[in-house]
């Protein structure tokens, strides 16, 4: 009997969960739920896929924002969710930014979904990783998981049926 492995869905943060703002996003204010994300991930959830945030925060390494900021606004979308029945295991991002230095996690490296995967024992093979970005689709491809390309705010309710 082999053991049994998890799956997942991994989500983009900006453009995919929350809109899109063309600046970093770290106020409560600007972090604005994309429509259809809920639905979506009650689907997915439904569908026994572990949720993990996989995201970019370049702007902490560039002194935009402080670690403490996005902790912060991660710790709401998790509670946001919770509220809605979704548990978000984990939200996985990268501080650095190649203007100030370099690192092995910033998408479209794979780091993130490696560590992601080996913490919560997860089959790639059966997992996504939905992204708006060339970036999301890149890392997913190297972690071998497959991949859905959104367009930036767009509703994940139109790519739901693309997850087995
Ligand atoms: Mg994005
Ligand atoms: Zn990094």
């Amino acid at each position: 009997m082999p053991s049994e492995r998890n799956k997942a869905v991994f989500l983009d943060r900006d453009g995919v969960i929350n809109r899109e703002q063309s600046r970093y996003v770290t106020h409560l204010e600007d972090f604005i739920i994309n429509d259809g994300v809920v639905e979506a991930l009650k689907i997915f959830r439904d569908k026994n896929y572990l949720l993990i945030v996989i995201s970019n925060q370049g702007g902490i390494s560039k002194g935009l924002c402080t670690k403490e900021e996005v902790d912060y606004l991660h710790l709401h979308l998790q509670r946001v969710m919770s509220n809605k029945g979704i548990e978000i295991s984990e939200v996985y991002y990268c501080p650095h930014h190649p203007d100030v230095t370099n690192c092995i996690c910033r998408k479209p490296d794979s780091q993130m979904l490696e560590k992601a995967m080996a913490r919560f024992n997860i089959n790639p093979l059966q997992s996504y990783f939905i992204g708006d970005a060339e970036r999301d689709i890149e890392a997913g491809k190297k972690a071998g998981v497959k991949t859905i390309k959104v367009e930036a705010n767009q509703s994940l309710m139109e790519v739901v049926g693309w997850v087995e």
